[in-house]
C-alpha cells in the first residue's frame, strides 16, 4: 500500500502531508497550552472514536496533568463526501455537569459533528468546554468554533491517516496523507 511517500487507495492517491514528527511537536506544544490552562481542574476528556484515538493517546500523555478520559462515537461521513448526517453511536458514560470539558476530534470540517456534540452536552451543564482538534478546514467551517485548541490549520483536501480514514483505511499510517490533486 504505501510506496515511497504516496498511498494508493483504490483510485485514490494520497501524498505525504505532515510527517510524524511534525505531528508530534506541535502535539507537545498543544499539551503545554493544556497544562497551562487545565493543571488544576481535572479536567474530563470527551475523546470522539474512531478518529481522534491516536490524536488524543498522545495528546493526553503530553499534557501530563491529573483527568478523565471518555469515549463517544459519531459518525457522519462516508467515503470522502460528507453525508451531512450526524449521528450518535455511543453515548456518554461519565457526567458532564460541573465539569471542565475538553472534546477531543481528529478533525473539525464543517463542524457539524462538534456543534452536535457541544449541544449535547451543554444540556448537562458542564463548568467549562474547550476543543481539542488535531486538524482544522477553516474554509469548509459553516460556523466558528469558540477559541479551540487546533494542531494544524489544512486547506479544503480529504486527508488520512494517524487515525484518519477512508472507508475503514488507513487509520493506522503513522503520517497524515493528501488527497492528490487530479
Ligand atoms: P464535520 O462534521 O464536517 O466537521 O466532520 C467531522 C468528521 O468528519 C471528522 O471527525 C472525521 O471523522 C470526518 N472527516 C472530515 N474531514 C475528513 C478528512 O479529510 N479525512 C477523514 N475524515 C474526515
Amino acid at each position: 500500500m504505501v510506496k515511497a511517500d504516496t498511498v494508493k487507495l483504490g483510485r485514490h492517491t494520497f501524498e505525504k502531508y505532515l510527517a510524524k514528527d511534525t505531528i508530534k511537536a506541535r502535539i507537545t506544544e498543544l499539551g503545554k497550552e493544556l497544562a497551562t490552562d487545565y493543571h488544576d481542574k481535572f479536567p474530563l476528556f470527551i475523546i470522539v472514536l474512531n478518529g481522534a484515538f491516536m490524536f488524543a493517546a498522545d495528546l493526553v500523555r503530553a499534557c501530563g496533568f491529573e483527568c478523565e478520559l471518555q469515549f463517544v462515537k459519531l459518525s457522519s461521513y462516508q467515503g470522502t463526501n460528507s453525508t451531512g448526517i450526524v449521528k450518535q453511536i455511543i453515548g456518554l458514560a461519565a457526567s458532564v455537569k460541573d465539569r471542565h470539558v475538553i472534546i477531543v476530534e481528529d478533525i473539525v470540517d464543517t463542524g457539524r459533528t462538534i456543534h452536535s456534540i457541544m449541544a449535547t452536552l451543554e444540556k448537562e451543564g458542564p463548568a467549562s468546554m474547550a476543543v481539542a482538534t488535531l486538524l482544522l478546514k477553516p474554509d469548509c467551517l459553516e460556523q466558528p468554533v469558540d477559541s479551540p485548541y487546533v494542531g494544524f490549520e489544512i486547506p479544503d483536501a480529504f486527508v488520512i491517516g494517524y487515525g484518519l480514514d477512508l472507508d475503514g483505511k488507513a487509520r493506522n499510517l503513522e503520517h497524515i496523507y493528501q488527497l492528490a490533486p487530479g
